[in-house]
Formats: C-alpha cells, sequence, structure tokens
C-alpha cells in the first residue's frame, strides 16, 4: 500500500486506525529503505514477518509472478507443485544468465536484486568475522569443493601455463579431489610437526622448494588450508601470503569453517595485507547455519571474483543463496556477533571439560594450542593396550560406540608412528618408545589411502606418521553447551565399555561369520569413515 491508499482507508476506518497502520507500514518500510542505502548487515536482525513480506515482494517482480504474463520461451520458471512454489517464496528463475552466474537476470528483477544484496550482506558478515581486507565476494550454489574447482578454472584462464597446485596437505577428500577435478595435478606438501606441542603445522620451506623445484610459472597456485581437525593447524596463511607475494604465485584459501574463529580471519586478513592471497573460500553452512549447498569466495581484489563468476556454464539454483540471504538479514550484527562470541566461549569451556574428562580417564589432550575449533585426545594408553592384544583396530569401536549412542562428529585416528622416535618423543615418554616403534612396524601401509591416484600414508592423520592415535572432537558454530555436556558423558560411558572389552567381544562373534579380522576391521573402518563423513 501507498501514502495514496491510506489516505483512502481514512474513509472506510477511523482516520487514526488508518495512521497508526500507515506507521506500522513505514517502520517496515524503513527496514528496507536502510538495506537498500547500506548494503550491510541491519544492527538487529529482521523479524520473519518483515523478511516475509519482503520476498514476497520481491518475487512480483520476476516474470513467473507478473499478472497476465504470457510466456512462450523454453524456460519461464513454471513450478507445477503449490509445495514447491512456496518453499522457494515463488522465486524460481534461478540466478545469472548464461554467461555469467553472478548476472543480472532480465525475467526476474526480484532474484536478480536479492542476489546482489546477498553479496553486500555476505561480504559485511565477513568483514566483522575479522577479514576486512576483503573487498568483493560472490555467494555460489555449490559446496566448498566444487566452489574450489571453479576458482581453480578461473584462475587457470589467467595463468595458462598454471598446471601443478603446490598444496598444504589435510586429510579432508574434497579439499584434494578439487583439484583434479579442474584437470591440475596436485603437489603435496607434508606438514611438519612443530615444536614445543603437538601440532602438525606448515611447512613453509617446502613450499618454497616445491615451488622452485616445479618453476613458478608452472604452478597455478598454492593452496592452504585454515579450518582442520585438531592436531593440524591452521596453515601459516601469513607466512605463506609473503612467499606467494615474493615468487608471483597466486594462492587460495580453503577457510570452509574459518569465519567462526578469530585464529583463521585474523590469519588471512593478515596474509592480504602482508602479502598474496587472491581468494578465501568458506561454506555457507558451517559458517552461517544453513543447508549445505552454498559457498562464499572472497578476496582483496574484484578482477578473480568477476572471472569465478564468468566462468559458471548457465544458470543456477537461487536456494542456497536465498538460505543465507533470509539468515544473514534475521541475524542482523548483533546476532552475527551473538553466534562468533558464543562459540568462542563454548570452545574455551568444552576445551576445559574435555581435558578434565580425559585426565578423568587416564588420557590427556594433545596440546595444539593453534586450533581453537577442534580438540584431540591422545589414545595411547588404550592403543597399548589393543596392541598388546594384537588387535590395534579395536580402537576404531570407540568411534562406533559413539555414533551407535548418536554422536556424530567425532574421529577415531589410527595412524603410523615415526619408526624412530624424535627427539621431543623421547622427552615426552620414553618408556613407551619401544612398543611403539613395533606398532609402525606393524601396520606400515595399513592405513594408507589412495585418493585419485594420490597415496597418502595415515590418511585422515595428516601426515605419514604421527606420534600416537588420538580421538578429535570439535566445538563449531552452532553447538550448544547442553549437547557437548552429553557428548562429555557419553565419551564418559563409551571409554568405559571399550575397557571393559565391548567390541571386542563383538568381535569375537562375528569371527566366526566372517572370513577374518581384517575385513571387520576394515568395516569398522568404514563405519568410521561414515563418522567422519557427517563432518
Ligand atoms: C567441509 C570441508 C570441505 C568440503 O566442503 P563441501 O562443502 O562438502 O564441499 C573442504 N575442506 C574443508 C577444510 C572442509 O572442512
Amino acid at each position: 500500500m501507498n501514502a495514496q491508499h491510506f489516505e483512502m482507508m481514512k474513509d472506510l476506518i477511523n482516520p487514526n486506525y488508518a495512521l497508526q497502520a500507515e506507521q506500522a507500514r513505514n517502520s517496515r518500510g524503513k527496514l528496507i529503505s536502510n538495506l537498500l542505502s547500506q548494503r550491510c548487515l541491519p544492527d538487529e536482525g529482521w523479524d520473519d514477518a518483515s523478511i516475509k513480506m519482503f520476498l514476497e515482494e520481491m518475487s512480483t517482480f520476476d516474470t513467473n509472478n507478473f499478472m497476465g504474463n504470457v510466456g512462450v520461451g523454453e524456460r519461464e520458471g513454471r513450478v507445477i507443485s503449490a509445495m514447491v512454489r512456496e518453499r522457494h517464496f515463488g522465486l524460481t528463475h534461478g540466478i545469472g544468465r548464461s554467461g555469467d552466474v553472478m548476472a543480472e537476470q532480465p525475467k526476474a528483477a526480484g532474484s536478480s536484486l536479492l542476489v546482489q544484496l546477498t553479496r553486500y550482506l555476505a561480504l559485511d558478515a565477513i568483514r566483522l568475522s575479522g577479514i576486512k581486507a576483503a573487498k568483493a565476494c560472490c555467494v555460489l550454489p555449490c559446496a566448498t569443493g566444487l566452489t574450489m574447482t571453479l576458482v581453480m578454472l578461473a584462475l587457470r584462464q589467467q595463468r595458462p601455463t598454471g598446471k601443478y597446485v603446490v598444496w598444504s596437505r589435510i586429510d579432508q577428500k574434497s579439499c584434494f579431489k578439487a583439484f583434479g577435478a579442474a584437470g591440475l595435478q596436485t603437489v603435496v606438501v607434508e606438514l611438519k610437526p612443530l615444536e614445543g606441542s603437538d601440532a602438525l603445522g606448515t611447512d613453509v620451506d617446502g613450499i618454497r622448494a616445491a615451488i622452485e623445484r616445479l618453476g613458478p610459472e608452472n604452478v597455478l597456485c598454492i593452496a592452504t588450508t585454515t579450518s582442520t581437525f585438531a592436531p593440524r593447524v591452521p596453515d601459516s596463511i601469513d607466512e605463506v601470503a609473503r612467499l606467494a607475494k615474493e615468487l608471483d604465485v597466486p594462492h587460495v584459501v580453503n577457510n570452509a569453517y574459518g569465519l567462526q574463529c578469530t585464529k583463521c580471519t585474523h590469519l588471512i586478513e593478515t596474509g592480504c595485507r602482508t602479502g598474496r592471497v587472491d581468494a578465501f573460500v568458506q561454506s555457507t553452512d558451517k559458517n552461517f547455519l544453513v543447508p549445505v549447498g552454498g559457498a562464499i569466495v572472497a578476496a582483496p581484489d574484484k578482477g578473480l571474483i568477476d572471472k569465478i563468476s564468468e566462468i559458471y556454464p548457465g544458470r543456477a539454483s537461487m536456494s542456497p543463496l536465498l538460505d543465507l540471504f533470509i539468515t544473514l538479514l534475521s541475524l542482523g550484527k548483533k546476532g552475527w556477533k551473538g553466534l562468533l562470541q558464543e562459540r568462542k566461549d563454548n570452545a574455551a569451556w568444552f576445551q576445559e571439560r574435555l581435558n578434565a574428562s580425559a585426565e578423568k580417564q587416564g588420557l590427556r589432550l594433545l596440546r595444539v594450542p593453534a586450533n581453537k575449533i577442534s580438540f584431540a585426545i591422545d589414545l595411547t594408553p588404550l592403543a597399548e593396550t589393543a596392541q598388546a592384544k594384537g588387535d590395534i583396530d579395536h580402537l576404531t569401536f570407540l568411534g562406533s560406540a559413539l555414533f551407535t549412542r548418536r554422536v556424530s562428529g567425532p574421529r577415531v585416528v589410527l595412524c603410523v608412528q615415526p619408526s624412530s622416535p624424535s627427539p621431543e618423543e623421547s622427552d615426552a615418554g620414553a618408556a613407551e618408545g619401544s612398543a611403539m616403534v613395533e606398532t609402525s612396524v606393524k601396520v606400515q601401509g595399513k592405513f594408507k589411502k589412495t585418493i585419485d591416484g594420490t597415496p597418502f600414508q595415515s590418511y585422515g592423520a595428516h601426515a605419514d606418521t604421527y606420534s600416537c592415535c588420538y580421538l578429535t572432537a570439535a566445538c563449531a558454530l552452532g553447538a550448544t553447551r547442553e549437547e557437548l555436556e552429553k557428548f562429555l558423558s557419553i565419551l564418559d560411558d563409551a571409554l568405559k565399555d571399550y575397557r571393559g572389552g565391548a567390541g571386542r567381544k563383538e568381535k569375537g562373534k562375528d569371527k566366526g561369520k566372517d572370513k577374518g579380522k581384517e575385513s571387520i576391521g576394515d568395516k569398522v573402518k568404514e563405519k568410521e569413515q561414515a563418522t567422519a563423513d557427517v563432518q
């Protein structure tokens, strides 16, 4: 209704009521004015009714919803199911044009406006999380892995001689597969143990050596990752960025769930300011609590972002953008900052509690101070018992025990221990040293996984060898204290069961039915993998 309508309304009902109605209408209108003029998150989140009204109005600006529209094209945004139409607020044209996924769609002014607003809101959220150097972004309706592939393809057009990606190892399959999907060859740079802790971190010299060996012009980019499972820590984005600048090689950061952690955002910010970061990619679901399906590519410079949008063939789904738009509007600055703060507080609390739980069970947390999201418990005492019984695989039962108790997310990581204990390890516990050596000999190659033709030893551990087997758990955005508390109590139960021999008995039973220990072990591992993939 416009001002004239409210005037007319005064002839029909008490003019005071009409005036009130007009004021109510105007306060909602003011929200929209602010959004369109300021193009950033509102201080306070919008209420659902305001968001809904706005979306419904936007929807009427798309041709499929024009009154009396006659469509004689092949794609007219027709939807047969009313339920499906409602699910999308009638925004059925998708986004983009055949030549550019971020371009305006002539048949859909409303959708086109929403795409641009979503980009502004996402950029503001990224900046609020700590990356002020972010100057442009695009929101794509593909998850992180495929989005990384698109970034690679766009870079490739700009740097045709680049065939190799020099990549700091992280054992998350889609990270690696993203490069192969772009037709690139990945050169894996192993991590190195960081002194004075149990952490695995970036081997910056190793990255330099790889680039110099391959020839900088043949390297498409360096790829690093911020968000990761402990005991791996965020890559040294700052140092790698300086190296990238020095060697004139592009640098792409996988920041999958890094927006929720100031450690990660600070690294990217510093990288952008003091070195070279061409783009960084983050998942919409992991950072903004929407269904899986989208990712944001952000950069300190608009050029590559435009290139990525251009490389996308055809139109795309609006849904992941719409989910993000609704969520960001309803959170507002206050809600978004609140979520970030809540996670930070929860993580500190959880680490303390997990540490206490571990100690109660005669276990310890690995010292990984730079990882503020994921935590790992050293399972050495349990591994030794399992090893003594000749059944290291039994450890994975812990993961299944948690999974069957409806805990999703934790992973039990079995790995090959270094065959000659490094000096730090001898310091840590010389007594266990020799037992561990035996383990490593026995299980050499056992935890190997080949992905797209590239073999990885101790896959899951981010390194060919690591000093112990461990269990990881994360305190990610949106986790509540209630569920974290529950996890601690279930973990306690699972550890007791494990020590009581549960799973071992199960295995004994299965032994008759199945061929051998190996295959059962593999099955348990498969189940474990399923748990890992939940993340
Ligand atoms: C989750 C995650 C991915 C994969 O993301 P998808 O959205 O499933 O493609 C890639 N890398 C890292 C570091 C992740 O955490």
